[in-house]
């Protein structure tokens, strides 16, 4: 396919990668008539059980990964940590959306502030750390309170520590397996937000933002979208997503992920190169949601509209609600504006998203109270 000649429905795209975020690409794609075939790591994935066809394999099978591209007329992805060999191989036989180049610099956290450094975005201050010695000169130049997280493979919460004074720092450098990281300033800020922003082979560009995200033990807890109090960055917020995917080339959704500081500044946090966990009411409160935007971008079809005909607010289902068994679902269920999602995953552990509920409202705040009230309850019901 060329820029010019879209993929058209019942053409074959190929999905990297088999969780959540692969399962609603996977429907959302179904829905316009095309086909998908995962490449999955493990058996019975939330992704491989709503696909045309999956292939199970290791991404250091290369026959596997040939195979699999020959297969398709475009690939996506919905992780970034896809391994640099791997779309090697695949490149050689489809194009990949976003690219291995994008990936590069996303996957690694150093690479991406760089990026947006010289892109002229605010991102937190930031050192290179690969030693003790190097995170207590870091410290010095930084200052405390700040943030140690692993360069490579972060994501949740995971891979990083905060360090308050110091004497601490011994211990957070164990703490990340003392392996390549970076140093970040601490955000002094008032609310977490991201926008979305999708770019398609020809350049097309549509936005939906900006999202407010309230985070629980580093995992995102609540997600609602408009937002009357963001109104005054959203114009900047978007002009920021559109920067960093038209410097990226990037053909496909982005994530990107921001701090609103106290004195109303925007600070850039991480780049998701793929739709996001804080994008997942789109499905319901916009025309296009982020999972048909990534189909459309990557096949070269006529971006649609992602601004929300509809306030909502969506709320994680993490695996702590499993902790007595399957919860009984008939209190969600009964929500009349309610939309229950699960990933079809088995194992319910701590932590692990299993699934998310969106509700719609006549505002988004008002939708993330009875989203979060209906939870309790649902929550005491389980328990
Ligand atoms: P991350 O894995 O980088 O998305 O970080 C997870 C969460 O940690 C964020 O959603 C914030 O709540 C918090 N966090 C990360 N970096 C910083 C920072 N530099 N300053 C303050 N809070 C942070």
């Amino acid at each position: 396919m060329s820029a010019n000649h879209p993929l058209l429905p019942g053409a074959k795209i190929g999905m990297l990668g088999a969780g959540q975020l692969g399962r609603m690409f996977a429907l959302a794609a179904a829905r316009l008539g095309y086909h998908v075939h995962v490449f999955s790591p493990r058996v019975d994935s939330p992704t491989g059980q709503v696909s045309h066809r999956e292939t199970v394999a290791d991404y250091a099978d290369t026959d596997a990964l040939v195979k699999f591209a020959q297969s398709v007329d475009v690939v996506t992805l919905e992780f970034e940590n896809i391994p640099v060999a791997a779309m090697e191989s695949i490149e050689k036989y489809a194009p990949v959306r976003p690219s291995r180049a994008v990936l590069h610099i996303t996957q690694n956290r150093l690479r991406e502030k760089r990026f947006l450094t010289e892109a002229g975005i605010a991102c937190a201050s930031f050192a290179a750390v690969n030693s003790l010695t190097e995170l207590q000169t870091a410290i010095t130049a930084i200052g405390l309170p700040a943030v140690l997280k692993t360069a490579d493979s972060g994501y949740d919460g995971k891979g990083q520590t905060t360090i308050r004074s110091a004497d601490e720092a011994a211990f957070a450098w164990e703490h990340v397996g003392q392996q390549p990281a970076v140093l970040e300033g601490w955000v002094d800020y008032v609310q977490e937000l991201s926008v979305l922003v999708a770019r398609s082979t020809t350049g097309e560009i549509a936005t939906c933002g900006p999202i407010a995200n309230d985070h629980a033990n580093h995992i995102l807890d609540v997600s609602r979208f408009p937002v009357p109090e963001l109104a005054h960055v959203a114009e900047t917020a978007e002009e920021i997503g559109r920067t960093i995917v038209e410097r990226l080339d990037l053909i496909g959704v982005c994530c990107v992920e921001l701090f609103l500081t106290r004195d109303g500044q925007l600070i850039v946090n991480e780049i998701a190169p793929r739709p996001h966990n804080s994008g997942h009411l789109t499905i319901e409160a916009c025309t296009t949601s982020q999972f048909e935007q990534q189909v459309r971008a990557i096949c070269g079809l006529p971006l649609g509209s992602m601004q929300a005909h509809t306030p909502a607010a969506m709320v994680n289902l993490l695996g702590d609600l499993w902790v007595n068994g399957e919860p009984s679902w008939l209190e969600l269920l009964s929500v009349p504006r309610g939309y229950l999602h699960l990933y079809g995953k088995t194992e319910a552990k701590p932590g692990r998203k299993m699934g998310h509920f969106t509700v719609l409202g006549d505002d988004a705040a008002r939708a993330a109270c009875e989203a979060r009230k209906r939870l309790t309850r649902h929550r005491n019901d389980a328990g």
